[in-house]
C-alpha cells in the first residue's frame, strides 16, 4: 500500500478536520484538485455556492501563501476573522490598517507564517508590493469577485484591470478567479482581460433550492409587507425599494410599528451607512430597508429573507438581489410584490430617459422578461433558470408549484396575436400588433395599410393590458420571438405552428379582477424534533455573548445551520458533536465542552 496519499485525499482530510464539512459540494472536489496541482481555475458559481473552500483548501494543500485579491473590505475581515477562528494562520492588507501593522504583516508575509493573505487590489499593483511577492513564496493567487474587471458591469474595478501583471510576472504561480456573475459576455471578458485563456472554467449550477420564490399582485403594500414580516418576526431580512424616499418612508413606518427596521440608500451620511450595514452583520434579526444600493459583498449567511416591494430592474438584478438569502442553505424566502402601475411608471421612464433607441429596446426587453417571471403560471425557479440557459425540471418550491394559479384559456386570443404578426409581415412590436387587433386608427396602421387585413379590429374581447400581458407569455415560452437584427419587431418560432393550427392550446394565468388570494401557510416546516427550538434559542444566546465579547459577527463563531445541527442532534459528548457539520477539531476543542454544558444544563437529555 502506498503511504503518499493523493491531493484529493488530502484535501477531503482537511474539509473533515479542520472546516468539518462532511463533504465536498458539487464541483468543489474537482476544482480544489486542479488548483492544488497547480493549474489555472475560472469558476462561475452562485452566491451562497461555497467559492471560498475552493482557493482556501487548496491554499493549505500547497506550500507558501496565497495571496487572495479582493475588492471588498468588510468582507476580508469577516473571512480572516472566519479562517482565524479555524485555527488557520490569515492576515489582510488594506488601508483600513495602520503603518505599523501593514509592516507587521509583511514580515509574516515574508517569513512565511501567513496560508492566506487578503489584499486590496489597489495595494496589490504598488510597485513596492510586486517586488514584495517577488521575494515571498506563493502558494496561488486568487482573484474574488473577478467581474469586477468587467467594464460594462455594475461593479467594475478599474484597478482589477490590472491584474493581469501578475500572471506576467509570475507566471508559474497559478490562479484561480471567482464570480457570481453567470452571463456570457461577462465571462468572456474575464477570460480575456485576466489572460485566462488556457484555465479550466468551472461552471455550477445557478440554482440555489432553499430559496422560495414568491411573485404577489399588489393591493395594499404596506398591509402585505406587515403579514409577510409577521411570518419572519426575529429573522434578518433585505427589504428592497424602489427609491430613496420609499425606503425612509417604509423604514420608519415599520419601526414605529416596534419592528428592528434600519433604512440604507447612497444618500446617507457615509458614517450612518456603515453603521448600518454593521449592526446589520452583527446583530440577529434586523431587517434592512434598502435601494439597490446595499447589498454587494454582504455575505452574512443567514439572511432569511429578501422582499422587493417595488420591481427589479432586471432579472439579472432580481437574481443577484434575491440571491443574498440564505447563504447558509437554510430555508429562505424571496418575495416580491408587483403592480400594473409600476410597470407602466418604467415603461413612461425608460421612453423619457435621453438613452439612444437601441439601449432603450434593450431596456424594455429585459422588463418584458421580468414580467414574463411575474405573470408565467408555470414553476417560477423553472422561468428563472431558463433565462440563464439552464434547463431544469417544476421545483417545488414556489408559489406556483406549491399553490397552481388559476388559468384561463388564451388559446383563441393567443392564435389572433400569432396571426396578427404574421399578418403585419413579422416586423412590428408589441405596441403595434396590439393596434392592429385593436383596431386603432394610427399613423403607422395607415402608412402600412394594416386597416386593411383581416386581423385588423379583431381583438375587442381584452383590453391592452392584456394584450400585452399575452404577449409577453408568447414570448417567454418561446411562440414568439424578438428579432434584434431587424429593429426589434416580433417574429413566429417553429413552436408558434401547432398551436396556429389548433393542435395545441394555450393557458394563462388569471391576474388582474380577481380578488387577492389568501396565501396558505408557508412557513417552513416545523421540526419535529421536541425542544430543539429551546435549545437553539439557547445555543444563540450564548454565541451571542461569545461573538460580543471577541468583537466579531455571529456566524463567525459558528453558523445556523450548525446550532440547528447540534439543536436537533442533542450530541451527548465530544465526539457525537464532531460529527455535526461545521464542527471542525478547533471549534471541536474552543467550543464543545460549552456546547455540551448547556445541552446538559438546560436538561436536553438526548433523544432516545
Ligand atoms: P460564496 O462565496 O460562493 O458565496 P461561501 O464560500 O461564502 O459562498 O460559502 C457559502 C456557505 O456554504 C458558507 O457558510 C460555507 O461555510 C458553506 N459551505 C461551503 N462549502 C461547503 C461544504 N462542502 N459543505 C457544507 N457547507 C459548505
Ligand atoms: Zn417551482
Amino acid at each position: 500500500m502506498s503511504t503518499v496519499t493523493s491531493l484529493a485525499e488530502q484535501g477531503k482530510t482537511l474539509l473533515n478536520d479542520v472546516f468539518g464539512y462532511p463533504e465536498f459540494r458539487g464541483e468543489q472536489a474537482a476544482i480544489v484538485n486542479h488548483v492544488a496541482a497547480g493549474g489555472d481555475a475560472l469558476v462561475l458559481m452562485p452566491t451562497g455556492g461555497g467559492k471560498s473552500l475552493c482557493y482556501q483548501i487548496p491554499a493549505l494543500l500547497r506550500p507558501g501563501t496565497a495571496v487572495v485579491v479582493s475588492p471588498l473590505i468588510a468582507l476580508m475581515h469577516d473571512q480572516v476573522a472566519a479562517l482565524r477562528e479555524l485555527g488557520i494562520n490569515a492576515a489582510y492588507l488594506n488601508s483600513s490598517l495602520g503603518a505599523a501593522e501593514a509592516r507587521a504583516v509583511e514580515r509574516a508575509f515574508l517569513a512565511g507564517e501567513l496560508k492566506l493573505l487578503y489584499v486590496a487590489p489597489e495595494r496589490l499593483l504598488t510597485e513596492r508590493f510586486l517586488e514584495l511577492l517577488t521575494r515571498a513564496c506563493i502558494a496561488l493567487f486568487a482573484i474574488d469577485e473577478a467581474h469586477c474587471v468587467s467594464q460594462w458591469g455594475h461593479d467594475f474595478r478599474p484597478e482589477y484591470l490590472g491584474l493581469n501583471v501578475l500572471h506576467e510576472r509570475f507566471p508559474r504561480v497559478p490562479r484561480i478567479a471567482l464570480t457570481a456573475t453567470a452571463d456570457a459576455l461577462t465571462r468572456q471578458e474575464i477570460v480575456t482581460r485576466l489572460d485566462l485563456a488556457t484555465a479550466r472554467v468551472f461552471i455550477a449550477s445557478f440554482d440555489r433550492p432553499n430559496i422560495r420564490y414568491r411573485i404577489e399582485e399588489k393591493h395594499d403594500g404596506a398591509r402585505q409587507l406587515r403579514a409577510f414580516l409577521d411570518e419572519h418576526a426575529g429573522e434578518a431580512g433585505i427589504v428592497y425599494c424602489g427609491s430613496r424616499r420609499k425606503v425612509e418612508a417604509v423604514a420608519a413606518s415599520l419601526a414605529a410599528a416596534g419592528l428592528p427596521a434600519l433604512p440604507y440608500h447612497a444618500g446617507l451620511a457615509a458614517d450612518t451607512r456603515r453603521r448600518h450595514q454593521d449592526r446589520f452583520l452583527r446583530e440577529e434579526g434586523l431587517v434592512m430597508v434598502a435601494t439597490i444600493a446595499f447589498g454587494m459583498g454582504i455575505d452574512k449567511p443567514d439572511v432569511r429573507f429578501v422582499a422587493h416591494l417595488d420591481l427589479p430592474g432586471s432579472i439579472e438584478g432580481y437574481y443577484q438581489e434575491t440571491g443574498r438569502a440564505g447563504r447558509d442553505g437554510l430555508p429562505a424566502e424571496a418575495w416580491m410584490l408587483w403592480g400594473a402601475g409600476d410597470v407602466a411608471a418604467q415603461r413612461r421612464f425608460i421612453d423619457a430617459s435621453a438613452a439612444e433607441d437601441g439601449f432603450k429596446r434593450v431596456a424594455h426587453a429585459k422588463l418584458d422578461a421580468l414580467l414574463a417571471l411575474v405573470e408565467t403560471a408555470g414553476c417560477r425557479r423553472q422561468a428563472l433558470l431558463a433565462y440563464f440557459g439552464e434547463a431544469s425540471p417544476p421545483c417545488g418550491n414556489c408559489d406556483n408549484c406549491l399553490d397552481p394559479p388559476r388559468l384561463w384559456d388564451a388559446s383563441e386570443p393567443a392564435r389572433k396575436v400569432l396571426s396578427a404578426v404574421y399578418r403585419t409581415g413579422q416586423r412590428f412590436g408589441a405596441g403595434h400588433v396590439i393596434d392592429v387587433l385593436l383596431g386603432r386608427d394610427t399613423d403607422n396602421v395607415r402608412a402600412w395599410g394594416h386597416h386593411n387585413l383581416s386581423v385588423f379590429g379583431i381583438g375587442g374581447e381584452l383590453d391592452e393590458r392584456r394584450w400585452r400581458s399575452l404577449l409577453r407569455q408568447l414570448l417567454l415560452r418561446g411562440y414568439l420571438a424578438t428579432d434584434y437584427a431587424a429593429h426589434g419587431g416580433l417574429k413566429l418560432t417553429a413552436a408558434a405552428r401547432p398551436l396556429l393550427r389548433g393542435e395545441q392550446g394555450f393557458m394563462l394565468r388569471e391576474t388582474a379582477g380577481h380578488p387577492p388570494r389568501v396565501n396558505p401557510a408557508r412557513r417552513a416546516p416545523t421540526r419535529p424534533v421536541a425542544g430543539a427550538e429551546a435549545l437553539f434559542e439557547r445555543l444563540r444566546a450564548w454565541r451571542r455573548q461569545l461573538a460580543n465579547d471577541k468583537g466579531v459577527p455571529a456566524y463567525v463563531i459558528l453558523h445556523d445551520s450548525t446550532l440547528r445541527a447540534i439543536a436537533d442532534a442533542r450530541p451527548a459528548n465530544l465526539d457525537a458533536l464532531s460529527a455535526v457539520p461545521g464542527i471542525g477539531a478547533r471549534k471541536l476543542e474552543a467550543y464543545g465542552a460549552a456546547i455540551l454544558e448547556i445541552i446538559a444544563q438546560a436538561g436536553f437529555t438526548p433523544p432516545a
